[in-house]
């Protein structure tokens, strides 16, 4: 018997991006807001409609969004930030919050749980919750005309939602304001003919859903009593559920992940938990972009069927975190390319697990999972890392020797790696890969950049330069494309933030260092200055966190084998010459695990990967690091046990906060101060940044800190990041001729 199908979420973006051009084209005044409307949704629609052509039973409605679900959801329920609040609902005051405006900061910006998406805060407030216009009705009605009975309204549950947003005083009593808005919106979807209606709750995978248990029981007891016509699905996804009292909570059917939650969900599957329920189950790996093991799915299949009522298979989570399809991919080796499914490609997997065997397409599909698995590249050929360091002289002792070497000032100066990218640049590299102008252009184009940066930063007096990374579209991307074992796609790109889009690499085999990665343009930076040159690099977790990693070896074996391409990499800076070295881990905080449970192994491996990379220097040799962002607390002894002799941080927007996790006396090493925030065009006085340095020293020792911006200046045009580090440099002398 084939089993029934569903998705949770398609990808916004487009085939070709077209949403996001279509977006910023609004912004950019080139369209109008009805071209913009009608545009976007023929997008909508032909999503909708290829679903359906791909044989899905039950497609999403809901899902879409001009810029982000939550904040959609937010505007549907009239939770608006106090300063917008006069206007009227508009897409303007929409786009408005999201991105802010002249008079206005936007709304904060938070991952979405594990992932790489962000989502917009909520802002409460003691703002009061009221259905402004029940939005994803419209979304319902137009979708059924199209799709009929397969359209399955989605929404975010109560619960995820005021977990997700700021400015919440009593939870319970938000909560309870909501209930009817939800209540009614279920009201109209079931009488408008809507069979299940998706609810997403994915706080019940966190440690957070675990204090939350008494409030779903309410929750869902109310909507069962108030709309028992309503199907709801509790969805979750992730990881496994917090707890088996969610098993009791009285919906139609619960959704769960059966790839990023196995053992948990499948512990409760065993035990009888959902014996008389419909479990939606997510049996397909949503957040990356293999094939799926065919045969293993099948089994798993079968044992959940054997112990449920009935089984509904979609993919793990929404498909917002895939690229669209492998199809318009046209440089990939044929046998990884085989072994590859994005979305359009999941929605097939679907429907072949659905009917197993007996799918005409079910055998090739197993053929090329093999045939992949098989493949030379995929050889697993893990170095012996008994004999690699990963441990480096005393820090007092190296601090002594490293002081000697470079001779800084107190507070030392410097910068986070990235100069503007200006529309010159992105323009010549354009020009490049068109092949319109030649390698040697290229080359001669990228070295004058670094020439004139280089001159800018000693203009500026500076202590630490940097060669500004003119090479780089992107600080992951750039080194998948050059080390072995990565292959990078044409299309592959996946919403990050509203119509930010990004490519991660693909890891497909052994990694390997095979070609020196940056040693040119740092080299030829230092060859201008005598003052110290900065080398930059990305660090091993952060590489495997931005890319679609294989998961076959693991996940320590790849941060590993990564952690020596690194090391490689920065025996031949310094064996050119170069003293400092930066290896950058900024996404080392979002891989964090969402269970506490897992927490610590992870941090554990990334400790040796990093560690792999930057231990087998000179003691005289300056290792740096950086992160881009102040939540420190919970990782504080994995960022000591990095044992960076530096590193730079955001302090600017946390007012210092982040200090306290650093007070202590077991953190001797350097500490890079963020003193401003680079994510806006705003340029800091000077004042503002002698505030931000004075502030930590109150509690610790000048000698510790340096001075930087909080992150990198890519984004910045060319005169305010000259200003704005005008003023870093201005207010460190102050600071510097107090302290005498
Ligand atoms: N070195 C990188 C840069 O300056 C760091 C970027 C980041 O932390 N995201 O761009
Ligand atoms: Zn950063």
């Amino acid at each position: 018997m084939t089993l029934k199908t569903s998705t949770l979420g398609y990808p916004r973006l487009g085939e070709h991006r077209e949403w996001k051009f279509l977006i910023e084209s609004y912004w950019a005044g080139n369209i109008t807001q009805e071209e913009l409307l009608d545009k976007t949704k023929e997008l909508r629609l032909s999503f909708l409609k290829k679903q359906a052509d791909a044989g899905l039973d039950l497609i999403p409605v809901g899902d879409f969004s001009l810029y982000d679900h939550i904040l959609d959801l937010s505007l549907q329920f009239n939770i608006i930030p106090k300063r917008f609040k006069d206007r009227d609902i508009t897409l303007d005051l929409y786009f408005d919050i999201a991105r802010g405006n002249k008079d206005h900061v936007a709304s904060a910006m938070k991952k979405w749980f594990n992932t790489n998406y962000h989502y917009i805060v909520p802002e409460f407030n003691n703002v009061k919750p009221q259905l402004t216009h029940n939005r994803l009705l419209d979304l319902y009605s137009e979708a059924k005309d199209i799709i009929g009975d397969k359209a399955k309204p989605v929404i975010v549950g109560p619960l995820t939602y005021v977990s997700l947003a700021s400015g919440v005083d009593d939870f319970t009593a938000t909560v309870k304001k909501l209930l009817p808005l939800y209540k009614q919106i279920f009201k109209e979807f079931t009488q408008a003919g809507a069979n299940y209606i998706q609810v997403d709750e994915p706080i019940f995978v966190t440690d957070e859903g675990a204090s939350l248990l008494e409030a779903a029981k309410c929750v869902y007891a109310y909507f069962a009593e108030e709309v028992p016509e309503a199907k709801l699905i509790f969805q979750t996804y992730f990881e496994g559920l917090i707890s088996k009292e969610l098993a009791e909570l009285p919906v139609a059917a619960f959704g769960l992940d059966f790839v990023h939650g196995l053992e948990d969900n499948l512990k409760l599957i065993h035990e009888g938990y959902f014996k008389d329920k419909v479990v939606f189950a997510g049996v397909i790996d949503g957040r990356n972009v293999w094939a799926s093991d065919l045969t293993a799915t099948s089994s798993l299949i079968t044992d959940i069927q054997d112990k449920v009522k009935e089984v509904i298979l979609q993919p793990s989570c929404s498909l917002l975190h895939v690229p669209v399809t492998k199809q318009n991919e046209t440089s990939l080796d044929p046998v990884l390319k085989n072994g590859l499914a994005f979305a359009d490609e999941k929605l097939v997997e679907l429907t072949i697990l659905a009917q197993g065997t007996s799918h005409p397409l079910y055998a090739q599909h197993v053929a090329d999972f093999e045939a992949l698995q098989a493949a030379d590249f995929r050889n697993v050929n893990l170095e012996d890392i008994s004999s690699v360091k990963t441990e480096r002289t005393a820090y007092s002792k190296r601090a002594k020797i490293q002081d000697d070497r470079f001779k800084l000032p107190t507070l030392p100066t410097t910068t986070i790696g990235s100069f503007p990218q200006s529309a010159e640049v992105r323009r010549t590299r354009l020009a490049w890969k068109r092949g319109d102008i030649t390698d040697q252009d290229y080359e001669n184009f990228i070295q004058a950049e670094i020439a004139r940066w280089i001159k800018i930063q000693e203009d500026l007096d500076i202590d630490v330069l940097v060669h500004g990374e003119f090479e780089r579209v992107d600080m992951v991307e750039f080194f998948g494309q050059k080390l072995a074992g990565f292959t990078t796609t044409q299309l592959g790109w996946v919403q990050s933030y509203g119509s930010r889009a990004v490519k991660p690499p693909i890891i497909f085999g052994d990694v390997k260092h095979i070609q020196p990665l940056t040693v040119k343009e740092t080299v030829y930076a230092q060859s201008l200055t005598n003052r110290p040159v900065k080398g930059m690099l990305t660090g091993p977790i952060t590489i495997v966190n931005w890319s679609f990693e294989r998961t076959d070896i693991s996940r320590g074996d790849l941060f590993n084998q990564i952690g020596l391409a690194i090391k490689d990499e920065i025996k031949l800076l310094e064996e050119a010459g170069i003293g400092i070295i930066q290896v950058d881990e900024a996404a080392l905080r979002e891989g964090l695990p969402l269970r506490k449970a897992k927490q610590q192994a992870y941090l554990d491996d990334a400790v040796v990967s990093f560690r792999l990379a930057t231990s087998s220097v000179k003691d005289e040799t300056q290792i740096h690091t950086h992160m881009c962002y102040s939540k420190f607390d919970e990782i504080i002894d994995t960022i000591r046990q990095l044992d960076a002799d530096v590193i730079s941080i955001e302090t600017s927007r946390s007012h210092g906060d982040i200090i306290q996790s650093f007070e202590t006396n077991n953190y001797p090493l350097g500490i890079g101060l963020g003193v401003y925030d680079i994510h806006s065009p705003r340029v800091p006085t000077t004042q503002e940044i002698t505030t931000n340095i004075l502030r930590p020293l109150q509690h610790l020792s000048a000698k510790q800190f340096w001075v930087n911006p909080d992150c990198g200046l890519k984004t910045r045009k060319e005169p305010e990041t000259v200003a704005a580090l005008e003023h870093l440099v201005a207010a460190t002398k102050e600071v510097r001729a107090k302290l005498g």
